[in-house]
């Protein structure tokens, strides 16, 4: 069992008890009083407070935490223990105090006597480091234990960056005994989603961003709806999208949404790598090195930018096997982990593209042979597709901002181009929009003159976000085809669906779920 807490705060108990109420109807296991935000705190306060959350039915831990973990207010050790020692004795279930003071002389001896009368009260004995990881993490644990061999540590530090995480989730994963260990910030995230499926003892949520009691808790509703908390158990596969920025991707709540109706036991994560080459491969190779664990429990990975050509540099030099249109591509946007942790690389955007494209277009690949195709764009959407193009023999123009990416890809590829400017003499009869030209918020653009636009063309939009560009509703405006960027999404997410799980994407819920983020 990791409880799921939610930490509440607040000036009075009034405020506290409207939150704990919210709390318990969001699904918490368990409440954390933090008595150190009562405004004049007293003992008569206190009372009232773990009164008022008991009466929610659930579980309570109490505690009052140092200014120097983090706590609020100027209370002193001896008012705080004061506080934890006499909520023993009023029903709290757990006490949480700062080892850091438990060790302190006569701390431990008042504690120790307000647990011996009340049994069913139990010690977490925390400690919190704001500036980075513990130096010894493990040894932070062993000493805790060895100190109050009942107690349940919790160990709290800063990540600030994902690959922080691995020493708290190694720890975590391997012990057998209760165990608390979250990584706080940002960079951290995963690590309070993460704890139940390794085992801890408790993570924390929150009721909202603005009521969060530490930095980087997810609201308790992403982690029951979003994230699938309920269902994460010990043999829960892990997916995850690696980029960075990917706070706004809709991969997490696609894969989530299929997996929850396809009953499959996985999980996807966002999972922000900051960095380059260097990080990216510090990323994987803590992964591949804990072949003993199975990779943390990781299957695989979306890869978005800035990574695809990381990702490919990787599989390259040490992977298992690369799809060779990956190479081609110079990209690799989708991983999977192998037995032993070795990654494969893939790349599903060729796939989702020239599908979305031959759909609209009621035509087999094979028929877009000596098809004119202007495609706007040369980054690495640009790649995917004229990879599919080219490999079918169309008869591609590239036009980009910088003509020499454009000379540079055309080269390759075998097919011509022209700058941005060239387009208004273009004479194609399929354009497809690989720049970001027409994406939120710039949504008055369009990367094609409107009186370039005529009926009986296909018009391609790799954009999604909106749903429809300035470019599709110019295109229809004229009677042209459209198809718009989540076509091409919601199939290059099959592929990845395909290659994580072996199994097919149910359809309609991807759709229903990217259209659903989509419009809102
Ligand atoms: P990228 O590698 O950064 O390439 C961006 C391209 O857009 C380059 O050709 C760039 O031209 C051009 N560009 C950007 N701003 C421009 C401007 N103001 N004026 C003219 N050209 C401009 O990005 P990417 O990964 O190829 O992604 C491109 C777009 O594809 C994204 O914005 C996204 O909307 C879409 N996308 C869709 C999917 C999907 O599944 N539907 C997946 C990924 C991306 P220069 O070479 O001159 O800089």
């Amino acid at each position: 069992m990791s409880y799921l807490t939610v930490s509440i705060s607040g000036c009075d108990v009034k405020e506290m008890s409207s939150r704990a109420v919210r709390a318990k109807s969001a699904g918490a296991d368990l409440l954390e009083l933090r008595a150190d935000h009562i405004e004049g705190l007293d003992w008569e306060k206190a009372k009232h407070a773990i009164k008022s959350l008991l009466g929610t039915g659930l579980g309570l831990i109490v505690t009052c935490r140092d200014k120097s973990e983090g706590g609020a207010g100027d209370w002193s050790l001896e008012e705080r223990i004061g506080i934890l020692s006499a909520a023993a004795g009023k029903g709290a279930r757990f006490i949480d105090c700062e080892y850091a003071n438990f060790v302190r002389p006569g701390v431990r001896e008042q504690i120790t006597s307000a647990l011996a009368d009340n049994p069913d009260c139990r010690l977490i004995l925390s400690a919190h480091n704001f500036e980075g990881p513990f130096d010894d993490l493990e040894g932070l644990r062993d000493e805790i234990k060895n100190e109050f061999p009942a107690a349940i540590p919790k160990l709290v530090y800063t990540a600030s960056h994902i690959n922080d995480c691995f020493a708290g989730m190694k720890l975590l994963e391997a012990s057998s005994d209760e165990l608390i260990v979250l990584a706080m910030g940002q960079a951290g995230m995963i690590t309070r989603i993460l704890a139940k499926k390794y085992g801890g003892f408790l993570t924390f949520a929150s009721l909202s961003s603005v009521e969060a009691t530490a930095p980087g808790q997810f609201e308790i509703s992403e982690m029951k709806n979003l994230y699938r908390w309920d269902s994460i158990n010990e043999k829960t596969e892990l997916f995850g999208v690696i980029g960075d920025p990917v706070g706004h991707s809709l991969s997490p709540a696609v894969f989530n949404a299929c997996f929850d109706s396809q009953g499959i036991n996985g999980l996807y994560l966002p999972i922000q790598v900051q960095g380059a080459q260097r990080e990216f491969d510090e990323f994987i190779n803590n992964l591949v090195n804990s072949t003993d664990n199975g990779g943390f429990g990781f299957g695989g990975f979306s890869v978005t930018l800035p990574h695809k050509a990381h990702a490919l540099e990787h599989v390259t030099r040490v992977g298992e096997f690369l799809e060779p249109l990956a190479g081609d591509i110079g990209a690799v946007n989708t991983l999977k982990l192998g037995i032993g942790g070795r990654v494969s690389g893939y790349n599903t955007d060729y796939a989702g593209a020239m599908g979305a494209l031959c759909a609209v277009m009621g035509i087999e690949k094979h028929q877009l042979h000596q098809v004119s195709v202007a495609m706007v764009g040369a980054g690495g959407v640009g790649r995917a597709v004229i990879a599919g193009l080219a490999e079918v023999g169309a008869h591609v123009t590239i036009y980009n901002r910088t003509v020499e990416k454009a000379a540079a890809l055309a080269e390759e590829f075998n097919c011509k181009y022209a700058g941005l400017d060239e387009l208004e003499q273009m004479d194609a009869e399929v354009i497809i929009n690989c720049t970001s030209i027409g994406m939120h918020p710039d949504v008055e653009a369009s990367p094609v003159p409107k009186h370039c636009l005529k009926e009986g063309m296909t018009i391609f939009d790799t954009v999604y976000n909106p749903l429809e560009t300035l470019l599709l509703e110019q295109a229809k405006a004229v009677g042209a085809k459209t198809v718009d960027g989540a076509e091409m999404f919601v199939r290059q997410a099959m592929a990845q669906f395909k290659l994580f799980t072996g199994q097919e994407a149910d359809e309609d819920v991807m759709r229903k779920t990217v259209f659903g983020c989509l419009c809102g």
